[in-house]
């Protein structure tokens, strides 16, 4: 197991956005997925922007995905980011067809490629709650 990194607390601004954080808590990945067409997405929002509807639900994620780009922080954008500098942020595509953006874990982000495979991992918060990252894939 990695030495433990400090990492800033979600501050959800709607209930969708607590929702999300609130599944990520109990370690499961979920996006909404809209129950008139069956489109997946994220980040959270009120209206498919697929077909208009406001109806939708939470969906688990397989939590597998690839890398569909990222970029390499040289200065530490919060304070608890300090210690870990220089590091990756990945956009990540799911299986589902969404796109996520998070931290890399479990490798060193000069070996990333466009397309790696990963898997999505969670951390524990100090404050409570989890945060998810994505490390390459195992199987
Ligand atoms: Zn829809």
């Amino acid at each position: 197991m990695s030495e433990f990194i400090p990492n800033p607390t979600p501050r959800p601004t709607n209930y969708l956005d607590e929702q999300f954080w609130e599944h990520c808590a109990n370690g499961i990945l979920c996006f909404q997925c809209c129950t008139e067409c069956e489109t997946w997405r994220h980040i959270p929002r009120f209206m498919c922007a697929s077909c208009g509807s406001e109806n939708w639900g939470w969906r688990q994620s397989h939590g597998r995905g690839t890398v569909y780009s990222w970029t390499v922080c040289h200065m530490p954008m919060s304070p608890e980011f300090e210690q870990i500098f220089p590091y990756a942020v990945l956009v990540v595509e799911m299986e589902e067809g969404v796109r996520i953006t998070a931290g890399l874990r479990e490798m060193d982000y000069k070996d990333l490629e466009i397309g790696l495979p990963v898997e999505v991992v969670f951390e524990s918060l100090e404050t409570g709650g989890k945060l998810p990252f994505f490390r390459p894939r195992k199987d």
